[in-house]
């Protein structure tokens, strides 16, 4: 098995070629876009649809982050209904998950109007119980939906209609939410970049931006884009600009691939192209390959100490050994057959647990963070969103209630680092246990509950 951060996904899609030149001397633009992942990308692109000139600044290859790395799920916000409504009430719930579900689409028909081949699936996501402690998943979105007018989004499905789709031996009952698809992550990611470089969006690459100037721009070590608008879009390394610090924790999600197994795909009879995903907090996800892969991941990686996010929250063997583990838990038929690659990555958090969009008091610099693990549909939105806000414009993205909303504020290091990893490591306890059917010890439930009493999220 090879494991590295360099995912499969990005050899699969062939690397984009030579890098771009990096940041030098003076720069202008309406936009400097910090960032080259789906974020900033569809930032830049819907800035440059707009007639905006645009400079996106990558520290390194846009991409290759976790833009290149993830499952590929494309997720609508569905599931996260019963959340919405608390914040923003029906209509502003609705209104969230209406622009989240039109994203989806949004990137499949990007896609087929410029040419790019991300293998997109309308398959739909699976959110399934895995264990009885995890019965019940999605009953309270399965409900809301239904209140709000909308029951054909979260659909609840008995056992018997999960094992129908795919029969893990595992699976109890489950949610199903019919919009969502899936694609090949890092062809997407790179056929953004290539087109935004084919129109003539300026891309600079291997210039990681040290200083935002609000109302100015931005600064590497060789040059300067100077721009009246920022768009920050740099993932989980956002932790560690100034006005954002304090604001997000970074965890880390890992991912197994197995060689082709398509026979094993064929007895499960998961060949919908379904996106899946069990009911813990440090969830397990998983889907299946154009050439008959199983990619599965687990959200159950370490806690980046800050804003460091290399290391093992990348590359962690003892993550990924465990995931592999795992992955035979849900499908015993793959025992014996190998795993080819693992990759891990950082992501975002922020304590709501929400996208997080909005501008600094000056809104001359905009953001978004706080995906979650969850960003490949949601970006897009937050593409349309951040560049209203960088165009000043005051439109149907600008009203969505998610914008401006705030995402809450994290306890500072050491102290977020020592607290959460405690919390993560009691939760793989507890969940190890429950999905052996065994009842986890007081501390271990306490320490894992410790979150939710003080008002914080962790895990799903
Ligand atoms: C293993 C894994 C699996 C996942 N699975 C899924 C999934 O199935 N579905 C889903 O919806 N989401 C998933 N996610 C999350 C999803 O990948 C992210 O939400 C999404 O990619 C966020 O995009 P982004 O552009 O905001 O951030 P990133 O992709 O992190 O891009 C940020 C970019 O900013 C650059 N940057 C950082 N610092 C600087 C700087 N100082 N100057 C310039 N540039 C800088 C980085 O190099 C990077 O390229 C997964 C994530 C991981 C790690």
């Amino acid at each position: 098995m090879r494991h590295a951060a360099r995912s499969w996904w990005l050899d699969e899609a062939g690397g984009a070629g030579a890098p771009a030149a990096p940041l030098e001397g003076d720069v202008a633009a309406d936009v400097a876009v910090v960032g080259g992942g789906y974020t900033g990308l569809w930032a830049a692109w819907h800035l440059a649809e707009a007639g905006a000139s645009v400079a996106v600044v990558e520290a390194g290859l846009c991409g290759h982050g976790p833009s290149g790395r993830n499952g590929g799920f494309v997720e609508d916000m569905w599931l996260s209904l019963p959340a919405l409504r608390a914040r923003f009430g029906d209509a502003g719930a609705l209104a969230v998950g209406r622009a989240a579900e039109a994203s989806v689409a949004a990137i499949g028909a990007w896609c087929t109007a410029n040419g790019v081949d991300a293998w997109v699936r309308g398959g739909g996501q699976l959110v399934v119980s895995a264990a009885p402690a995890q019965d019940g998943i999605g009953a309270d979105a399965v409900r809301t939906a239904a209140e709000l007018g909308v029951a054909d989004r979260v659909v609840a499905l008995a056992p018997e209609e999960v094992a129908e789709r795919c029969a893990s031996p595992v699976f109890r009952a489950g949610v199903w939410m019919p919009g969502a698809c899936t694609v090949q992550p890092a062809r997407l990611a790179l056929g953004l970049r290539a087109r935004l470089i084919e129109r003539g969006v300026r891309v600079f690459e291997r210039s990681p931006v040290r200083r935002v100037v609000d109302g100015a721009g931005v600064e590497t070590a060789c040059g300067r884009v100077r721009a009246p608008h920022v768009v920050l879009a740099a993932g989980g390394a956002l932790a560690a600009f100034p006005p954002l610090r304090g604001r997000l924790t970074v965890a880390s999600s890992h991912m197994v691939l197995t060689e082709p197994v398509p026979d094993v795909i064929e007895r499960l009879g998961w060949t919908g192209g379904e996106a899946i995903t069990d009911a813990r907090r440090l969830l397990h996800y998983f889907r299946t390959t154009r050439d008959g892969r199983i990619a599965f991941g687990w959200a159950g990686g370490r806690l980046a100490m800050g804003a460091r996010l290399r290391g093992r929250v990348e590359v962690d063997p003892a993550v990924a050994a465990a995931a592999g583990e795992h992955l035979v838990r849900i499908f015993p038929a793959l025992r014996g057959r190998a795993i080819t690659h693992a990759w891990g990555g950082p992501i975002d958090i922020a304590p709501s647990r929400e996208l997080t969009l909005g501008s600094l008091p000056s809104e001359r610099v905009h953001f978004a963070y706080g995906y979650t693990g969850n960003g490949v549909g949601p970006s897009q939105l937050a593409g349309h969103v951040l560049a209203s806000l960088a165009l000043e414009r005051r439109d149907e993205w600008t009203a969505l209630p998610i914008v401006g909303a705030g995402g809450g504020r994290v306890p500072p290091e050491p102290l977020r680092w020592a607290g959460g990893s405690a919390v993560l490591a009691a939760l793989r306890r507890k969940e190890a246990l429950e999905e052996r059917g065994e009842r986890p010890d007081g501390v271990t439930r306490f320490v894992a509950g410790l979150p939710r009493r003080l008002g914080i999220t962790v895990g799903r």
